[in-house]
């Protein structure tokens, strides 16, 4: 069986980062719908297609293709004062604007006496990624799942 639209593909995956330092592992395979659901990053997807169970590939990703450009406009000194007591590097608080329903992440990343920095942008914004992965199962997708746009099942989508 090849890699098509509508096939749920099941990949063991790490990602990399210029010094050859892994950033990510999965513990697990990840799956993914494949054919365009938005479902793994695109030029992945792009390089998997009508490939088969056991294909390796390494592809390296820049920041537009991985988690995208960092925008400095994410980053916010806030009043420590609108912390809870304790707040160190590396916590992360949902935030968002007012009439917006996109609530973002941020990470702390600098605390002083009075003030707070915190981090908006992904953890890996901005960084060249390189993605290897190991394609391990691949089936066709169910009439729900192409519906939803997503994979059900144990690696996947709960609802
Ligand atoms: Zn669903």
């Amino acid at each position: 069986m090849r890699i098509e639209k509508n096939t749920v593909v099941s990949l063991n995956y790490r990602m990399l980062n210029r010094e050859g330092q892994i950033v990510e592992e999965a513990e697990t395979p990840i799956s993914y719908l494949h054919g365009g659901y938005d479902g793994i990053f695109p030029a992945v997807e792009e390089a998997l297609h009508e490939k088969e169970v056991g294909h390796s590939l390494s592809i390296l990703m820049e920041p537009e293709d991985a988690f995208g450009g960092y925008d400095a406009e994410l980053m916010r000194i806030e009043p420590k004062s609108a912390f809870p007591e304790g707040v160190t590097v590396g916590m992360q608080f949902e935030g968002g604007e007012e009439e917006s329903d996109d609530m973002m992440i941020y990470t702390v990343t600098d605390v002083t006496e009075d003030i707070v920095v915190v981090d908006g942008n992904h953890p890996y914004a901005g960084m060249a990624l390189q993605f290897e992965c190991t394609v391990v199962d691949i089936r066709s997708a169910t009439t729900e799942e192409m519906m939803h746009g997503h994979v059900h099942g144990p690696d996947g989508h709960h609802h």
